[in-house]
Formats: structure tokens, sequence, C-alpha cells
């Protein structure tokens, strides 16, 4: 896959606001925040997107679902949050690295746009 902004951040060659990081992911504050709490949990592995996938990577997958409720409760979203995975045009996909977006502090709307 081509380099992305997200490949930058993981190895800090740009700031970011990083809220935590193991071996696996990184999870960091959105630039163009959504909500009051607007963070973003990648894969250090370039994945672009969830279409590319594979059955080999079942285990970070659930890793990063995993990662997403540590963040949110670390944060303080007692009262409960959104996550979304933009996939691909159709989805909204900007950044071409899989990211899981966490937004929070707000009540959500449904449906969303
Ligand atoms: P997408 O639209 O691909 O689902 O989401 C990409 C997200 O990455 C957007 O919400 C955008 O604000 C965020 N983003 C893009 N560039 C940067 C950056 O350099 N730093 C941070 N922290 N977020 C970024």
């Amino acid at each position: 896959m081509s380099e992305t902004i997200f490949s930058k951040i993981i190895r800090k060659e740009i700031p970011a606001d990083i809220v935590y990081e193991d071996d696996l992911t990184l999870a960091f504050r959105d630039i163009t925040p959504q909500a009051p709490v607007h963070i973003l949990v990648i894969p250090k592995k370039p994945l672009p997107q969830l279409d590319a996938a594979e059955s080999d990577d079942h285990a970070l997958m659930g890793h990063l679902l995993l990662t997403v409720k540590r963040v949110a409760k670390q944060v303080g979203l007692e009262n409960g949050y959104r996550v979304v995975i933009n996939n691909g045009p159709d989805g909204g996909q900007s950044v071409n690295h899989l990211h899981l977006h966490i937004l929070g502090g707000r009540q959500m709307q449904w449906p969303p746009g």
C-alpha cells in the first residue's frame, strides 16, 4: 500500500495527541474532531481498509475492538459512544489506513449522513 499520514504518526515523524499505544495498535485524537471526544484507533500493520483484512488478521481485528473499549473507558465515555469504520469511497474513507473512529461526549444521531 502507499504511504499515508498515519504511517508517519505511527513512526512519530509527525506529532499527534496519542492517548494509547501497544505493540499492535495506536490511538490518537482526530485533528478535526466531529464530537467532543473523537479518537482514531489504528493497527500498526498498514492495512489500507477493512476490506483488506484477511482471515490471518482475525486476532488483530478483535484486538482493535477491545482497544476501542479500553480507550473509551480511559477517556471517560461512561455514557456510551459510537464506533465508525469508513470503508472505501462510498463509505467516505479519506485516509487509506484502516482506522476506527471513537465518537463521544454528546448524543449521537441516527441515521448518519
Ligand atoms: P476517514 O474520513 O478516512 O474515515 O477518517 C480520516 C480521519 O483522519 C478524519 O477524521 C481526519 O480528520 C483525520 N486525520 C486526517 N489527517 C490527520 C492527521 O494528520 N492527524 C490526525 N490526528 N488526524 C487526521
